[in-house]
């Protein structure tokens, strides 16, 4: 049996992870240059910024056990379980999970799930049609690990499963990294912004990170990530200074950098962990459950057995 995983997120990583435990053939296709999807860091002024997802929080008793051995190995640590809501009413506490970060990164504990598979990165996926075909290439089965509009684009319409994927909406957020000579500011560790009408999120990069360099990552609105799609860049005065006014900081950031996610999560969660239909299609991702992190290595993974579970049968 040969299964094409596109998508070398988290999802479609763990996926190819469960089906090589199982024995099965499997390819891993990204058109990104280096794995991780939306689990993002990149060196930006010298320094690993994680610019995507923020942190992760554990629930489910197996990624527990993955999340184990992340920190036995040192890629993940705890992080915080009390962040701060900033509203119109002030700062307030707000105790909650533990948050965990990972000291290299949040793409890090990807490249390690993906450690011994056979990924294929710089390939952009075109289409995926009937059979399955990928591209024009045969296998039995192939999964979709992605955001449901960048596997809508990819499925031919003739495909059943395509009509899982629409009619669901898609917020945007841009990332926009800050960083500063002193840091002016303690304690936050991460706080969400209620009511707000630029940003949703800042969280401070150096704590997280465990380095205490004085760096901020804010995420914008849905609203405003809409407005400067064409341009991410040009919304970074009006970020740096709703972060001041929020912060009370007195300093000018000595360099920024804009980062946008146009699908960064979906508008509303699903029940169903993953989606496999009877022509060989396997959809996964953050977008099936409710997303988060955890969403995507657990849909990823219940897939990868499900497909391994129907070889083993047939
Ligand atoms: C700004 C932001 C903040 C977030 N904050 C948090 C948080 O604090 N906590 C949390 O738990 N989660 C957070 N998330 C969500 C978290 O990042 C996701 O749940 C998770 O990373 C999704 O993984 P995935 O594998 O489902 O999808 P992705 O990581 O999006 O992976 C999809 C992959 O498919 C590839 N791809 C797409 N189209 C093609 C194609 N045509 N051909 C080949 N490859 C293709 C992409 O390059 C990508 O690598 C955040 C996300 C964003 C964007």
């Amino acid at each position: 049996m040969s299964v094409v995983v596109v998508g070398a997120g988290l999802a479609g990583i763990a996926c190819a992870a469960e089906l090589t435990a199982a024995g099965v053939g499997v390819r891993v296709l990204d058109r990104a240059r280096r794995v991780g999807g939306r689990m993002a860091t990149k060196e930006i002024e010298g320094r690993e910024v994680d610019y995507g997802a923020a942190y992760f929080t554990v629930r489910d008793p197996e990624f527990a056990e993955v999340v184990g051995r992340w920190r036995t190995a040192g890629l993940a640590r705890p992080w915080t379980s009390e962040l701060a809501v900033l509203g119109p009413g002030g700062r307030r506490r707000s105790p909650g999970p533990m948050r965990w970060a990972a000291p290299h990164g949040l793409r890090s504990l990807v490249v390690e799930l993906a450690d011994g598979l056979r990924v294929e990165l710089d390939h952009e996926v075109c289409r995926v049609g009937p059979g399955p075909v990928v591209d024009g290439d045969r296998a039995d089965v192939v999964v979709l690990a992605m955001p449901d509009p960048q596997a809508l684009r990819l499925l031919d319409p003739a495909c059943p499963a395509g009509a899982a994927l629409r009619g669901r909406g898609w917020r945007a957020v841009l990332a926009v990294t800050v960083g500063y000579a002193t840091r002016e500011w303690s304690d936050l560790p991460a706080a969400f912004i209620n009511d707000h009408p630029v940003l949703s999120m800042i969280a401070d990069d150096g704590d997280r990170r465990g380095d205490g360099a004085p760096v901020l990552v804010a995420h914008t609105t849905d609203a405003v990530a809409r407005r400067y799609d064409q341009n991410p860049d040009a919304a970074v005065p009006e970020v740096v200074t709703a972060v001041r006014e929020l912060l009370g900081l007195q300093g000018d950031p000595e360099w920024t950098n804009a980062h946008r996610w146009r699908f960064a999560a979906p508008e509303c969660d699903r029940d169903q962990p993953f989606l496999l239909t009877p022509d060989g299609i396997g959809l996964a991702g953050d977008g099936w459950g409710s997303s988060r992190i955890e969403t995507a290595w657990r849909s990823g993974t219940l897939l990868g057995r499900e497909v391994a579970r129907g070889r083993l049968a047939g």
